[in-house]
């Protein structure tokens, strides 16, 4: 198996000292990937690549970034079997997982592509006689995008996308999971013409992503730091990131509600529930985590949802016949299951599910979840879903804010007025009405809030994060002075 190399101004190389880490396949145990396992020297070399690119590339026309995008979103799609092996592989997704990352992947990509005639700025009037003043964005620098594993594809690309898009360079740390699979976004990237240094990538032994984060967060050249994964994480990047004054988007966990009004369309909520809920074995941060339903309709919705739930069966992802592959690893499963027989210990209900083999996880329906349970509060990442049985709209918007995460939402109810006045009131970045949890799209402000992070990738908002706003005059040069 050949070794995966670094990325480092337009070069494959490999690590310093010709170290590699693996990543072994969850299924099968046996090797999945060998990647160059990258030290704290090789990140500082990828970043100052970036930083010796980033003059030529932030004075780009757009047409020609567009044209960049546009090609490299067309190379994803033509290696789309690539890439479902290699998540197969390195992850135990699905098939059909593989192929909505890259559908919505290749969508970023042209998303992007059209933003990058949208980077405007404006003209203010300014208080001084013959003065012309300007408010304009231009690329901020060198850029850091941290990505995870669990929707490497489309995270991979958002990491990366608008940055690129806006003008600036980019240093990519790979997943240490699926770094084969990000290794195949930067091929279509490059393939695309990238010129050499604009995108840079570093892979990482587990043990050593620390150290190099840190690194690269205080290189001098690094301007923006963007990073989706864990809260705890998370938490380290926003330190490291303040204390060298560099602006962090940070797109973390979540425990996704969705109510389930006493007025709703039972059938589409069983049916947005499923899949919110064990789409990709419950490992996306929108995943519906806990189901918030009124007692009026609890019975039967719970009901119809558990006889969906046993329909979702679970199996090797490289046979291509099951809704549920592979949970990551098998100490993922652990935690999980220990989440499940905690719940089950204090009084809930295992509805379906509830076992597991291996990585092999069935999906999971659990009713009568109450605060004392920890899966109640902590965000499981794996294919379960609680059920919380409430009385009132009130306390439907208690329960779902009661919690430290804040990134998505649904709402289900035929009056959508009574749903918009709840919408309103709900603690999270985004929220769906008669929709699943899990709904991304390219153009939109995706982001959340409280434990969930700060920061908006996706569409114009994406503009913002990823260049620096200047206010820039022409004056006539004859103003009056007081001294
Ligand atoms: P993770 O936080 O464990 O790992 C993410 C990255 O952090 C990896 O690249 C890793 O190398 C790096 N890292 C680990 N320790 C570090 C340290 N001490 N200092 C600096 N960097 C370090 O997350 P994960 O397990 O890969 O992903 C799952 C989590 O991501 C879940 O909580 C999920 O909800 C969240 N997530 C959020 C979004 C979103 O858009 N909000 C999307 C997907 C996943």
């Amino acid at each position: 198996m050949s070794i995966l190399e670094l990325l480092i101004e337009g070069e494959k190389v490999p690590a310093e000292g010709g170290r590699t880490f693996t990543r072994k396949n969850p299924l099968t145990g046996g090797v999945a990937t060998e990647a160059a396992a990258a030290s704290v020297e090789d990140a500082i070399r990828a970043a100052d690549a970036a930083a010796r690119a980033f003059p030529e590339w932030s004075n780009t026309g757009p047409a020609q970034r567009r044209g960049l995008l546009l090609a490299a979103a067309d190379n994803l799609e033509a290696c789309k079997a690539d890439i479902a092996q290699a998540m197969a592989e390195e992850l135990g997704a699905t098939a059909a997982w593989a192929g909505f990352n890259v559908m919505l992947a290749a969508g970023m990509l042209r998303e992007a592509a059209a933003m990058t005639t949208m980077i405007k700025g404006e003209i203010i009037p300014s208080n001084r006689p013959g003065s012309m003043a300007m408010a304009i964005r231009q690329p901020a620098g060198v850029v850091l995008s941290i990505a995870p594993w669990n929707a490497p594809v489309i995270l991979g690309v958002r990491s990366i996308a608008m940055p690129l898009a806006c003008g600036n360079t980019v240093v990519m740390k790979s997943s240490e999971l699926s770094p084969r699979t990000h290794a195949l976004i930067v091929e279509a990237m490059q393939g695309a013409g990238l010129p050499k240094g604009v995108l840079n990538v570093i892979s990482n032994a587990p043990d050593d992503a620390g150290e190099i984060v840190e690194a690269l967060i205080a290189h001098s050249a690094v301007r923006r730091v963007n990073f989706t994964g864990s809260t705890r994480v998370g938490r380290i990047i926003a330190k490291l990131a303040a204390e060298n004054l560099k602006p962090a988007l940070l797109e973390l966990g979540g425990k996704a509600p969705m109510i389930v009004l006493e007025d709703a369309d039972l059938d589409a909520a069983v049916a947005a529930a499923a899949f919110g809920a064990y789409m990709n074995q419950g490992q996306i941060c929108m995943s519906t985590e806990r189901l918030i339903v009124h007692e009026a309709i609890a019975d039967a919705f719970v009901e119809k949802l558990a006889e969906k739930v046993r329909s979702l069966t679970v199996g090797d992802p490289r046979a291509g016949n099951t809704p549920l592959g592979c949970v990551v690893d098998k100490g993922a499963v652990d935690r999980i299951m220990g989440l499940v027989r905690d719940a089950e210990d204090k009084g809930a209900r295992i509805m379906a599910g509830g076992h597991a083999e291996g990585v092999l996880m069935e999906a999971t329906l659990i009713d009568n979840v109450t605060p004392s349970m920890r899966i109640y509060t902590e965000e499981s990442f794996g294919p379960t879903a609680s059920v919380v049985r409430v009385g009132s709209i009130d306390e439907a918007v208690r329960v779902a804010n009661d919690t430290e995460y804040g990134l998505s939402a649904s709402i289900f109810g035929r009056d959508t007025v009574r749903a918009m006045t709840v919408a309103r009131r709900i603690e999270s970045g985004i929220c769906h009405i008669n929709g699943p949890t899990v709904h991304d799209e390219a153009q939109m402000p995706f982001g959340g809030v409280k434990d969930s992070g700060y920061g908006r990738f996706g569409g114009t908002a994406a503009i913002e994060e990823f260049t620096t706003l200047r206010w820039i005059t022409v004056q006539d040069g004859q103003p009056q002075y007081p001294i």
